[in-house]
């Protein structure tokens, strides 16, 4: 079998949950957007639903409908698009809780699914969803009297303690809901980590359950073995790969890898990344192609069958800093191509 092998330890995601979970007082909830950060949001809801989660959240209403299936009809789940066109039979038959962002979702809801819960999403200066203060302001009573299950608001710069933005963020959030006798929710993974004035009822953690920054006390999730295909001895001054990119210094031993872009292994990793066999690093040669890249195991002294770009001695993160990007952007690369094994006890 030449497909890479993506390993996920749902045990792992369990006990980030649990950890994120006790960081507060609140309710925490999972952040299962974009298939679970690519980790498989099936599997991911249905171990945190077992471990004590009630109420998950995604992006849009189809992504909805897989947890909805994967955790049956208890648990709530918020959509964090709102009430879009076409999404109404979608929200009413899966039970779906849509956090409305504008007057023209609620006058959708209201009028397609009057009683049908459904939360707020407030802009506190972020400026990408929710309602803004003059919204608010306007129908926060009529609002009122349909009971909202939760109003909520997104930080732009958690991840940066000392930002002023978050003390900013949650003075607003403050002005727009001081009792109103709502359940509120502002932090999510960032959030949690600013301390109890960021909680408010509700903690709506993503990236930290899957390992990432900044929760740096997570537990890893994800393992990544690339099976090798193909070695082979070059001179000194072959080259290796599209372009040319990479020429030989020395007589080398090079290994061909099953795994390239396609699979999440950006380009901007070519000749800077490090793969793993067991302890002893192997450098990534030349460029990252599409199904495959090129290891340099000369100084390795026997042929690796498996080589590891993401496990005990290289995190998302160590690769996203090598790439230019973040960990979400690398756990939500991933592809489908891989072999999935999913491990628990
Ligand atoms: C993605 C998202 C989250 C989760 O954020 P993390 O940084 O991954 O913890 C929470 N709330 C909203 C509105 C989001 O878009």
């Amino acid at each position: 079998m030449s497909t890479a092998k993506l390993t996920i330890d749902l045990d792992a995601i369990a006990a980030n949950w649990r950890a994120l979970d006790k960081l507060s007082n609140s309710e925490t909830a999972a952040v299962v957007k974009a298939d679970g950060y690519g980790l498989g949001a099936a599997r991911v809801a249905r171990t945190l639903a077992h471990a004590g989660c009630k109420r998950f959240f995604v992006a849009v209403a189809e992504e909805g409908a897989a947890v909805r299936d994967a955790v049956g009809p208890g648990p709530e789940i918020g959509i964090f698009s709102g009430h879009m066109r076409g999404d109404t039979d979608m929200i009413a038959d899966l039970g779906l809780t849509p956090m409305i962002n504008s007057l023209e979702q609620l006058t959708r809801h209201l009028e397609a699914l009057p009683g049908h819960p459904f939360g707020v999403q407030l802009d506190t200066g972020m400026n990408r969803l929710g309602m803004e203060w003059e919204e608010w302001a306007a129908v926060a009573e009529v609002v009122l009297d349909q009971r909202p299950v939760l109003l909520m608001s997104h930080l732009a710069c958690a991840d940066e303690p000392d930002h002023p933005m978050n003390a900013y963020q949650l003075d607003i959030f403050r002005q727009m809901t001081d009792g109103l006798n709502v359940p509120r929710s502002l932090a999510a993974t960032g959030g949690i980590l600013l301390g109890a004035d960021y909680h408010f009822d509700v903690t709506r953690p993503g990236i930290g359950l899957y390992g990432g920054l900044p929760f740096a006390e997570a537990t890893r999730t994800v393992q990544i073995d690339l099976p090798v295909v193909q070695i082979r001895d070059i001179d000194e001054g072959e080259v290796v790969g599209y372009a040319n990119a990479w020429q030989a210094t020395r007589r080398s031993r090079i290994a061909t890898v099953s795994a390239g872009y396609a699979d999440g292994l950006l380009r901007a990793i070519s000749d800077k990344a490090t793969l793993w066999h067991n302890d002893t690093p192997c450098p990534l040669i030349g460029r990252v192609s599409m199904d495959l890249i090129t290891v340099d195991v000369t100084d390795l002294g026997e042929d690796p069958r498996h080589l590891t770009i993401l496990g005990p001695h290289q995190s998302a993160d160590d690769l996203a800093e090598v790439a230019g990007t973040i960990g979400y952007e690398i756990f939500t690369s991933l592809g489908a191509r891989y072999t999935r094994r999913y491990t628990s006890r």
